[in-house]
């Protein structure tokens, strides 16, 4: 794997977006500082664009989907191009890791962990663009119908910051898989990595305005590309409340949507579990990324009887748990700015100011920088399932454990959010194995783990405020495309 991990990278560098094949400012000329979380230098900036910016994405788009050669171009070929983007991933493995680390603060062997998924999605979508097909379907005697599966267009990727490569992967693969062209709008915390894979594509060879980057503020750059009606269907990973905006603004247009709006995933251990296995998934399941990923285990709904047991063994693990810079490689990094850790903050206080008991806090590095944005985890015991900590997402390193009596109030708990997105389910009973994997409300269920390591091949996505639509997997081809139907009649 070619380049070198660097702390330093992209010191001082101003970088610019990607529209229509050319690196460009934003029109105004404004600026966004980048700071790192692990110390709050700014260390670069990128270009603070507006409506008129994202106009000129969206046309160059709109131009390279409907004159240019990528909607002709046979799919074998658009599959070659995105393996070869995935091949200069992992030409450029250790610069991209560094960025990515420098840019949201997660430690270094997390971002290598993306860039590894990274060259991943692009490997099975690269090869998956000559795999979809339709179907031809028995209809009245005399006529032949048949079914293709057709690009949208023009498709809006919105980006959130908390693991950019790996989301901006899983949309700009599929999306380009099925033939649309790509307007893409990272999140203004971590858009690094973004700038860099559209700077590869180019390298690639991709046609100019089928990946183009427009970098800013969600208000600014991310309601006018949300808005645009040249953009034919929109893609979003956040927060709720942004999602409702989002879809209130492709509603204008009636384009569609796929949204992923996180949750609070339940990880159920029954009492006769391998708890010695399930302990390390079970912590891991929310320090990954410093609690900030939508399908963090932030629930643990323990079985009465080896509640102690669990709670005590979890308690033990978590008081040694140290969060610190990106490049210490410690257990968690810091969280990706001001305002994420204020917030986690406040609501560990509201829960604690609530009743919720705290069981064990993890500690911050001496060294850690006072500027940085830093959280120590903390795991709270016998959580009520009516407090706001045990229905809302934190999205940090806080996790709530809660005692149940049998299968049925388990259910009950795990179904007891306004989310859907993932469950974990711990136990040695095979038969229960398959009826709680029926009955919780979830778009991935793992039983006896957590994760499954990325997971690339695996359609993800959520119920209920989790969203709706489906990501990754070859599921993800049918959401970037539309089913035409054509009905030959020949007498
Ligand atoms: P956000 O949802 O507001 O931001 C995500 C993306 O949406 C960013 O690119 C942002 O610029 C853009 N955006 C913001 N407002 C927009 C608008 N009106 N129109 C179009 N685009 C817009 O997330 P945030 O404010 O950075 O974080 C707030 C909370 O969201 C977090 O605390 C966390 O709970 C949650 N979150 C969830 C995920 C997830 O993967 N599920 C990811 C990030 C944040």
């Amino acid at each position: 794997m070619g380049s070198h991990f660097s702390t330093t990278v992209a010191q001082g560098r101003a970088f610019m977006q990607l529209i229509d094949g050319k690196s460009v400012d934003a029109l105004s000329g404004e600026r966004i500082d980048v700071a790192s979380p692990s110390d709050g230098e700014v260390f670069a900036s990128i270009p603070a664009s507006g409506e008129a910016d994202v106009d000129r994405a969206v046309r160059s788009a709109h131009k390279a989907f409907h004159e240019g050669p990528w909607s002709r171009m046979p799919a074998v070929e658009r599959g070659r191009l995105i393996t070869r983007l995935g091949t200069l991933v992992e030409e450029n493995f250790e610069e991209l890791a560094a960025l990515e680390s420098r840019d949201t603060g997660k430690p270094v062997r997390q971002g290598r962990a993306d860039v590894t998924a990274t060259m991943r999605y692009y490997e099975f979508y690269g090869g998956a663009a000559d795999k979809v097909h339709g179907d031809t379907i028995p209809f009245l005697d005399g006529y032949t119908a048949l079914t293709t599966r057709e690009p949208h267009g023009v498709v809006a990727g919105i980006i959130p910051w908390n693991y950019p490569l790996q989301i901006l992967a899983r949309v700009a693969g599929a999306a380009l898989a099925m033939g649309n062209t790509l307007v893409v709008k990272p999140a203004e915390d971590a858009s690094l990595t973004t700038i860099r894979i559209a700077e590869l594509a180019l390298e690639a060879g991709f046609p100019e305005g089928v990946f183009n980057v427009v970098t800013g503020y969600g208000r600014d750059a991310g309601a006018a590309l949300s808005a645009h009606p040249l953009v034919d269907y929109v893609t979003f990973t956040g927060s709720p409340g942004t999602g409702t905006a989002i879809q209130q603004a492709a509603a204008t247009n009636n384009r569609g949507v796929t949204m992923e709006l996180g949750g609070k995933s339940p990880q159920i251990v029954f009492a006769d579990a391998d708890i010695e296995a399930a302990l390390p998934v079970l912590v891991n399941a929310i320090i990954q990324n410093g609690g900030q990923t939508c399908s963090a285990g932030s629930r643990i709904l323990i079985e009465k009887p080896v509640y102690d047991r669990v709670a005590d063994a979890l308690a033990e693990r978590f008081a040694k748990l140290v969060a610190g810079p990106h490049d210490a490689d410690l257990d968690l990094g810091p969280l990706v700015n001001r305002n994420q850790q204020t917030k986690v903050a406040a609501m560990v206080e509201a829960a604690e100011k609530a009743g919720a008991k705290v069981l064990a806090r993890g500690s911050i590095a001496a060294d850690a920088p006072e500027a940085g944005y830093y959280h120590a985890p903390v795991l709270f015991g016998a959580v009520d399932p009516e407090m706001d900590i045990a229905r809302e997402e934190v999205f940090g390193p806080v996790l709530s454990l809660f005692s149940f009596e049998d299968e049925a109030d388990a259910i009950r708990l795990a179904n007891s959010t306004d989310y859907g997105l993932v469950a974990g389910i711990w136990t040695a009973n095979g038969a229960r194995q398959h009826r709680v994997a029926k009955r919780v409300r979830a778009g991935q269920v793992f039983v006896n783990g957590y994760g499954a390591g990325g997971g690339i091949e695996l359609p993800f996505g959520g119920f209920g405020k989790s969203g709706h639509g489906r990501e990754k997997g070859f599921e993800a081809l049918f959401d970037m495309s539309a089913t035409k139907t054509v009905v030959f009649n020949h007498g």
